[in-house]
């Protein structure tokens, strides 16, 4: 046996190559950094989740199924009876899944850039080509480049999310459904950014054989139960099933989650309180000098300012944590990308913010 072990020696040289997805310590801070919904849950429901967790038969296996947190899934999001739904450990395992079963020899997963940086990601860990087609400089979909893209590389997956992050924006419906047309595989909507948006292509499921969508209960208050969901046809959620690990979504999350499902009225009023909060933060932005506010559709706001690391450093000494996208793409030079908060939050952010900004540099 030798001595010493080299990972780089077993270790794929894709893996070797990535950053791991840095989460930054944020204790202590206004944390708007994550796209998590600001607001707790009633102090009554919280009562019922404690006697629901004390009680989880937390010694047995869950339901592989979880028959009825799919069951409340169905009825409150409204899904078409003739689809099917596959659960995740966040929507994040269902990307991984996906990538997983097509990663054939040479197979190509396809995105747009700036997207989601977990499609990327994801490709990668699953052994599958990534194509990145850029965005138009106002983060539209280049409809021409996207359909060239697609004849020339055959992706076997397309994911789009609707609204995209970090761009905030919707596409325009009409060009994705000619890009589902114009692929030979599966075009994955990932939706979880719907609560914030008046927008769905979920009844466009029966039309499209080739089109499935996600969603997520993350952005819309339970980012730490995890809990994402994949709608679209059996034939091919039978197969994608396979691939699921059996017990992926523990007994808490599908008892917390079939509970707070029932009181869904709740979560949506928070969401419409973030909507209205999102449309005073991008006023109070516009109104700042030197400042150019992107419209949002979902819980988060991008902007772009003269020096982006700079004002996300000083935040930060403020005490405030927002995203800090400068670098990540040429779209998005000297951009930041702040979470929709509480009224509270967003204030003393929209006033740190001025007191940076007055300041001579
Ligand atoms: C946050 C986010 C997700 C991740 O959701 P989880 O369910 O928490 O894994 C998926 N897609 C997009 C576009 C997101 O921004």
């Amino acid at each position: 046996m030798p001595n010493s072990y080299d990972p780089d020696q077993i270790i794929r040289s894709e893996i070797l190559a990535l950053n791991a997805y840095h989460v930054p310590p944020a204790t202590g801070m206004i944390k708007l950094d994550a796209m998590e919904n600001p607001y707790t849950l009633p102090a009554a429901l919280r009562q019922e989740i404690a006697r629901l967790t004390a009680e989880a038969p937390v010694n047995r296996y869950p339901d592989a199924d979880a028959t009825l947190l799919k069951t409340a899934l169905r009825k409150t999001l409204h899904i078409p009876d003739e689809m099917a739904i596959m659960l995740g450990n966040g929507s994040d395992e269902i990307i991984q899944i996906i990538a997983m079963a097509a990663a054939k020899p040479g197979a190509v997963l396809m995105s747009v850039e700036p997207a989601f940086a977990m499609f990327r990601m994801i490709a990668a860990f699953a052994n599958i080509s990534y194509v990145g087609i850029p965005l138009k400089s106002g983060f539209s979909l280049d409809q021409d480049t996207m359909l060239t893209a697609i004849a020339k590389h055959q992706p076997a997956v397309i994911f789009l999310a609707y609204p995209n992050n970090p761009t905030g924006n919707l596409f325009d419906a009409e060009v994705i459904l000619r890009i589902i047309e114009a692929t030979p595989g599966i075009v994955i909507i990932d939706e979880a950014y719907h609560a914030f948006a008046d927008a769905s292509l979920i009844d466009k499921l029966t039309q499209y054989p080739n089109l499935l969508l996600m969603r997520t209960l993350s952005k819309l208050g339970l980012a730490g139960l995890r809990l994402g969901l994949l709608i679209g046809r059996q034939e091919w959620l039978v197969q994608l099933e396979k691939l699921r690990l059996p017990y992926n979504v523990g007994i808490i999350t599908q008892l917390v989650g079939k509970e707070v499902l029932r009181h869904a009225d709740i979560l949506l009023a928070q969401a419409n309180a973030i909507k209205l909060e999102r449309t005073k933060m991008h006023d109070e932005l516009a109104a700042l000098d030197g400042i150019e506010v992107f419209h949002s559709d979902a819980n988060f706001i991008l902007f772009r300012v003269a020096d982006a690391t700079r004002i996300f450093q000083e935040l930060k000494q403020h005490g405030i944590l927002i995203k800090n996208l400068n670098g990540t793409h040429p779209l998005l030079i000297n951009c930041l990308r702040v979470t929709v908060g509480t009224p509270d939050e967003n204030s003393q952010f929209i006033l740190a913010l001025h007191t940076i900004l007055d300041k001579p540099v």
